[in-house]
């Protein structure tokens, strides 16, 4: 029998499968750690079987996410200082990707449902070098006309899908839309490995380039699923960034892949089971998925209507003293998914369109794991914490 529910913690982590402990426990015996010592490690095991579930000719596991989208922008052979679209809302991993790569990241607006503004993005296109999409907290942004402005301007282009695993867009996974799709593995993601990432591709020569570069040194890169022709041209010719993963990860993460589908239904059904309650509240805005959009949610964001500076921070500080972090994007101090706080960069735009959405999304993990009565508890908090300030 189950306890009386108290208010769930939102970051407490679902147990990893057995079967994963049970290979991690040989593993440390064999201590064969090393993605390259065998033939078939867990590693190469983890791609085939991950370029297989999404669709994808080509996979390359690497040490996270913020490595994949560094490895495809170099895989990309861009001029120096090549000028990047990135959305205006996103993580800062993914700007600093951008700068480690050596780009120059440019900020697109975002609109109020959190999607890229696709006017801005065919206004900046005619002067950019490429375009790396990230859909920020799983929500999709147009993609048909991302593609159209992408391929009508001859840029290249790379998903960010982070937080997109198992989520479809008409029908077609993210990650396989564009050139490269770079996905993570850290924990609050939908598989946990602690940290890690991978990138997937249909074009023999990227994956050749990606899979030299994350340190396939030597003749290992024989221990990938890649074409001979397409790596040996590019042998000795590439920096060894090495941001391999280890056979650990790999075996987290493998029984996890399994576990994905049923993550994603549960996922869909939490997010839209609270999203009916908020909207139901005069304060309260989930925006809905765009036509197409089949999305994979652990987690929801909603923005705030007609409430004052004050009373955004009372809601925020109402919620976490009821038990409910509530972020609210651009009021929460030094938040690094506010493009102001990226300071690191030689030019931040003012993007007031950005701005005023990020002063009024919120931002609440929904771990698939919840139950419903955990649902009602979340639920219940955001309400009167909102109840409580007007
Ligand atoms: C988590 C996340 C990242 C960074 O992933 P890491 O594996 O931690 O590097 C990048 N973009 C988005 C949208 C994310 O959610």
């Amino acid at each position: 029998m189950r306890d009386l529910p108290s208010v769930p913690d939102l970051h407490q982590a679902e147990p990893i499968p057995q079967t994963a402990r049970d290979a991690i426990a040989e593993m440390l015996i064999t201590a064969d750690l090393f993605r390259y010592t065998s033939e078939n490690s867990p590693v190469a095991l983890l791609e085939t079987e991950f370029a297989e579930k999404l669709g994808a000719r080509f996979a390359l596991a690497v040490s996270s996410c913020s490595a994949a989208l560094f490895l495809s922008l170099k895989a990309l052979d861009l001029p120096k200082d090549a000028r990047v679209l990135i959305p205006a809302f996103t993580f800062a991993a993914v700007p600093s990707a951008v700068v480690h790569a050596g780009c120059v990241p440019v900020l697109v607006d975002v609109a109020a449902n959190y999607r890229v503004d696709i006017a801005d993005l065919e206004a900046k296109a005619a002067d950019a070098d490429a375009v790396l999409i990230s859909h920020m907290r799983g929500h999709t942004s147009d993609m048909d006309a991302i593609v159209r402005i992408a391929r009508a301007h001859d840029l290249p282009l790379i998903e960010d899908a982070a937080h997109s695993l198992g989520t479809t867009w008409n029908g077609q996974n993210i990650g396989t839309i564009g050139d490269i799709g770079c996905f993570s593995f850290q924990s609050y993601k939908m598989l946990n490995a602690g940290e890690g990432g991978i990138l997937i591709t249909d074009d023999p020569d990227l994956i050749a380039r990606t899979v030299i570069m994350s340190g396939a040194y030597e003749h290992n890169w024989q221990k990938h699923a890649v074409l001979a022709d397409h790596v040996t041209r590019w042998q000795n010719q590439l920096p060894l960034y090495n941001m391999r993963m280890q056979n650990i990860a790999a075996a987290v993460i493998r029984p996890q892949l399994e576990l994905l589908d049923a993550r994603v239904t549960r996922g869909r059904a939490n997010h839209d089971y609270v999203a009916d309650k908020l909207n139901a509240h005069q304060v309260f805005d989930v925006p809905p998925p765009l036509r197409g959009e089949l999305r994979a949610p652990d987690s929801i964001q909603f923005n705030l209507l007609d409430l004052s500076d004050d009373q955004v921070d009372l809601f925020q500080n109402t919620s976490k003293a009821l038990g409910i972090p509530v972020q609210v994007f651009g009021r929460s101090t030094d938040n690094a998914r506010a493009f102001w706080n990226w300071q690191f960069l030689d030019d931040i735009p003012s993007l007031p369109q950005t701005r005023a959405m990020l002063a009024r999304a919120c931002d609440v993990r929904l771990p698939v794991r919840l139950e419903r009565d955990e649902l009602d508890l979340v639920s219940d908090v955001v309400l009167s914490a909102a109840n409580a300030v007007i």
